[in-house]
């Protein structure tokens, strides 16, 4: 079952959870116990499988059988190779490639069976309104969930994107997407005043009632919804497995996992896989400029009240991470009431934890970040180190990675998480590669080209013939409208 990390709602079923994305009073879905999952009798079994062991315990009122058809998306081709996680051995540590998936980014590994889950959600309580999905993305997700969500029977789709606050290609992947059921909108306004507006619009009861009306009730797609983080700890389960069976660490030994973070979503998955029982020493998490994480990790101070930056890393711009709430709900010793005060609206997403909690979070996570000259120079040493090119996202990770090593001289095995094919920022990367060779490539589409001549490394199909596809047509509205906006569309 589960429960509200603000205490004020117990008992709910993965269904519910699944359907209703956030709790209505404020708060998230957090399941009320974990189970323990031991690796070792997940030896030999194909990620498919793997994923049904990982998610079965989570989902206790989903038939075997339905779930069965969720986790074949993994096997029918849908993520390109044999292996849609693989474990690329690079120097002495791992890289987790994430990016397989129809969109170039690890949102895929959720958003590909999040449209499933829910619908079985749903037929569970044979409830016949149409579902009406909200998203608020810092690039990658919005174009993973209109790719999971697009031509769905019953359920529709839109994304709000901070207007410039996403990269050429992310922008030009959401615009292009088809469907009958998908909307995009651009929001004038940075990431965080996008997933405000939109968390508020979940909460406008007079919106709810007004949409019921016409049958349509509200979702999630984004890490918020419980739906999202359980398939993302199916691939920390599949990193371990990989290692043991390439021989990089003994069975039972501890490995180390580094998480370029925004969101905390991805982070908070590898913390669910630890508890249930996997083998994970330290948790690293890496940001960019807006290094708010960090702080908190070295005061035990959220202060988001700070300076935006908008970076090379546009899908970690983010300063209000919401899945923190639910990591601190477990380093609270799931104090629901401290939560509640932390989280109290009137703190404007500012609050300072007690030493106790601090201590819990620094024993599990190792935090810090790098800029964007750093970003730069580590995407250009690790090619020419490892000829192994790092998206700018990925590469924040690999410098807090290194600099993590540095410090503490821990030789623990240690899985970097890849979040995006290095082609989705391709010109940044080239800048990155290009220290040496002093080019620059401004045009997007060229770049693409570009990097793949550089490299020899292949272009994703999903960004392939982006420049030409048709766009739709986009909205640009300002985060106070987005209400008004949804209110003229469907109620
Ligand atoms: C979403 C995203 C992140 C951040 O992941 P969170 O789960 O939000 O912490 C990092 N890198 C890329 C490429 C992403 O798309």
């Amino acid at each position: 079952m589960y429960e509200s990390t603000r205490g004020n709602l117990y008992d709910q079923t993965a269904s519910q959870a699944i359907t209703l994305g956030m709790v209505p009073s404020g708060g998230l879905f957090v399941p009320s116990n974990f189970p323990d999952l031991n690796w070792q009798d997940l030896q030999g079994l194909t990620y498919r499988d793997v994923a049904k062991r990982v998610m079965m315990p989570y989902l206790t009122d989903f038939s075997e059988e339905a779930l069965s058809k969720i986790v074949n998306v993994y096997s029918d081709g849908t993520f390109d190779g044999e292996d849609p996680a693989p474990l690329v051995s690079v120097g002495n540590f791992g890289v987790l490639e994430l990016w397989h998936g129809p969109t170039a980014a690890f949102k895929d590994m959720a958003l590909q069976v999040l449209p499933d889950l829910l619908k079985v959600s749903l037929k569970q309580f044979n409830r016949d309104e149409e579902v009406l999905i909200l998203v608020a993305t810092s690039g990658d997700t919005g174009k993973a969930a209109l790719e999971g969500f697009k031509n769905r029977n019953g359920m529709h789709i839109v994304v709000f994107y901070p207007e410039g606050g996403v990269s050429p290609v992310q922008e030009r992947q959401m615009t292009t997407t088809e469907g009958n059921n998908t909307h995009v909108v651009a929001v004038k306004g940075n990431f965080d005043q996008c997933q405000t507006a939109v968390k508020q619009v979940f909460a406008s009861e007079l919106l709810k009632a007004q949409l019921e009306k016409k049958k349509l009730i509200f979702s999630s797609a984004n890490s918020i919804n419980w739906g999202r983080l359980l398939p993302q700890i199916v691939y920390y389960y599949w990193a371990y497995l990989q290692a043991v069976k390439q021989g990089k660490i003994h069975s039972g030994s501890k490995m180390n996992v580094v998480v370029p973070t925004g969101n905390f979503g991805n982070l908070q998955a590898a913390y669910y896989a630890k508890r249930m029982g996997l083998p994970i020493n330290r948790i690293i998490c890496a940001s960019n400029s807006n290094n708010v994480l960090t702080d908190f990790f070295a005061t035990g101070v959220y202060q988001s009240q700070r300076s935006f930056y908008q970076t090379i890393s546009p899908s970690m711009d983010i300063l209000v991470s919401s899945n923190f709430e639910r990591f601190l709900f477990e380093m609270s010793g799931r104090d629901a009431e401290k939560i509640q005060a932390w989280y109290n609206s009137s703190n404007q997403g500012s609050f300072a934890v007690d030493s106790m909690t601090l201590k819990a979070c620094q024993d599990t996570v190792y935090a810090g970040w790098a800029n964007e000259e750093e970003t730069l120079e580590t995407i250009a040493r690790s090619y020419k180190t490892y000829q192994y090119v790092f998206d700018p996202h990925t590469a924040v990770a690999m410098k807090v990675y290194e600099d993590y090593r540095y410090e503490t001289n821990d030789q623990t095995f240690s899985v970097i998480a890849s979040t995006a094919s290095p082609f989705k920022f391709s010109s940044n990367v080239i800048k990155g590669l290009a220290k040496e060779r002093q080019e620059s490539c401004r045009d997007e589409w060229q770049a693409l080209d570009r990097l793949n001549q550089l490299t020899g490394w292949k272009v994703p199909q999903g960004l392939q013939g982006l420049e030409n596809k048709a766009e739709k047509s986009v909205s640009s509205i300002k985060p106070e409208d987005i209400s008004e906006f949804i209110q003229k569309k469907f109620a």
